[in-house]
């Protein structure tokens, strides 16, 4: 809309002299303004309230009640006052018009007035007026705008503050603490102050942390992650960790949702080690039965009959060997089973674990290859070699006839590696971490088809940490894994 296109200004006129009144409204009328005129200043001070005029023209000398006083109610008044007055009077003393200002006049015309000169006035106390308005209308838009956001701000940082949930918000790649809520401190023990400033890294916050640092610096998100969490009393926690990009301000920030399974998982151990106790006896017992029809001592078996015998006793064994698998990584987690250290040949422990696979390569036409290195540490042997069997075998599995699978080891001065190579299948990137836990497996299939329990690897990590040491795993899918077991050696052995 234009200025043109506005609806002219209504104005006001309150002068006692009716030919000033008539002029002035007849003049104003003529420009296209409404005009309501009145004699007396309380005629217009009334009319003023009942529907206030865009602006009004005020004359000083009147009888009863004088102009300035006429303004001075007017200001008075939250109805009239902001409207704006122009007074017009035939009074030049210098002190009149500062009279008028200080009731609260925007202008003053003395009398005889220039028609022009009037309109012009009139014209910049509207348009100044309207600016106002719009001005005024935008600062109440702001003002709300802002208590809104405030609201909502206030909104979030009370579910951010109150979930829950642990939630930290962190920065990438350094994983440094920016924000972390209530929960976070309860669970993990910290202080906000030991937090804020500190990197994942720093605190020590669980044994898998390298391996979520480096997810974590290839931005992708992922949720429900099981993690075991360090609090600072070193207590272990577990916890499902989803991890999601934020952008906050412009900068790429990682947030930190968990939710504590402590007391799931303890239900769940609990549970499992039951059932498989339970589980054992009657399968030992039925494992007895089915070797006894097979030794042919309660009578000979038909060809197929044999054949049926044989597919029940090679379930009972997987039966038995889940089972076996189950209770022995149970015992070591809870540390029933003590690591029975002795001082070895690492060479010897290498050798044995291939001697020990040697055949199964064979029938899958794989190539062993190991280059043992001779060097004495401090281990428990078979545990030792009960994890490299088991790191072989997998790479047998998961390799096509005519591969080869390496052994290989590299001593520091505080420690060794021993890595087992294989030209496989290989891991999906997202599923390098989670192959660790227990019944764990890149196919659902793979149990069936590879004969195995998804046990073998939680049972090789829990083996390595209980002597202070790590296994982590590199791989591309399609060209294969390498898996690396980093053994500390003690002041002794060096
Ligand atoms: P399983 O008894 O199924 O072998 P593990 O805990 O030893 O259980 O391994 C877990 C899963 O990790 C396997 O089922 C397989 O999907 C994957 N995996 C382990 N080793 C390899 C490997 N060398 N190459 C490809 N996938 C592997």
């Amino acid at each position: 809309m234009t200025e043109s296109d506005l609806p002219k200004a209504d104005i006001l006129v309150i002068d006692d002299t009716p030919e000033n009144l008539n002029l002035l409204s007849t003049m104003l009328i003529d420009r296209g303004y409404k005009v309501r005129s009145v004699t007396k200043g309380s005629t217009g001070i009334r009319g003023a309230q009942v529907m206030p005029p865009d602006l009004i023209l005020l004359d000083v000398n009147m009888p009863q009640m004088n102009g300035y006083e006429v303004c001075e109610q007017l200001k008075a008044d939250d109805r009239t006052r902001d409207i704006p007055i122009i007074f017009i009077s035939a009074l030049e003393a210098v002190n009149d018009k500062v009279k008028a200002f200080q009731a609260g006049g925007v202008d003053y015309i003395t009398k005889p007035f220039q028609i022009e000169e009037v309109l012009a006035r009139i014209e910049t106390h509207l348009t100044l007026r309207r600016l106002q308005n719009q001005l005024q209308s935008k600062n109440e838009q702001l003002q709300q705008e802002i208590r809104d956001r405030q609201h909502a701000e206030e909104k979030f940082a009370t579910i951010f503050r109150q979930s829950p949930n642990p939630i930290a918000i962190v920065t990438i790649p350094e994983g440094q603490f920016i924000e972390v809520n209530s929960s976070f401190l309860s669970i993990s023990g910290y202080s906000l102050d030991e937090v804020i400033g500190c990197t994942i890294a720093q605190l020590h916050l669980g044994r898998d942390i390298d391996a979520f640092m480096r997810r974590l610096q290839t931005r992708t998100a992922f949720h429900n992650l099981e993690f075991e969490l360090l609090t600072r009393s070193q207590t272990r926690k577990n916890i499902l960790l989803s991890v999601d990009h934020i952008d906050l301000n412009g900068t790429s920030y990682a947030l930190l949702i968990a939710n504590d399974i402590t007391e799931r998982k303890r239900l769940e151990n609990e549970f499992i080690s039951l059932v498989s106790h339970e589980l054992r006896t009657p399968l030992t017992s039925m494992m007895g039965s089915l070797d006894l029809l097979g030794s042919g001592q309660l009578g000979n078996l038909t060809e197929q009959g044999q054949q049926v015998l044989n597919i029940g006793i090679k379930n009972a064994e997987r039966l038995i060997r889940l089972i076996n698998d189950i209770l022995d990584l149970e015992r070591i987690r809870s540390g029933k089973i003590t690591m029975n250290l002795r001082s070895c040949n690492l060479a010897d422990l290498m050798t044995q674990a291939t001697e020990e696979m040697q055949s199964m390569a064979n029938g899958s036409n794989i190539q062993l290859i190991t280059e043992p290195l001779s060097l004495f540490l401090t281990v428990d042997p078979d545990r030792i070699v009960q994890t490299l069997t088991n790191l072989l075998s997998n790479a047998i599995k998961f390799s096509q006839p005519n591969n080869q699978v390496w052994m290989q080891a590299r001593s520091t001065i505080s420690s060794i590696c021993i890595s087992v190579c294989d030209q496989g299948r290989g891991i999906p990137a997202h599923q390098i971490q989670t192959i660790f836990e227990r019944f764990q497996q890149v196919d659902a299939s793979d149990a069936r088809q590879k004969g195995g329990t998804g046990l073998g690897l939680a049972i090789c990590r829990n083996i390595v940490e209980q002597h202070g040491g790590r296994i982590w795993v590199e791989s591309i899918v399609n060209q294969g894994s390498t898996f690396h077991v980093e053994l500390p050696l003690s002041d002794e052995t060096i």
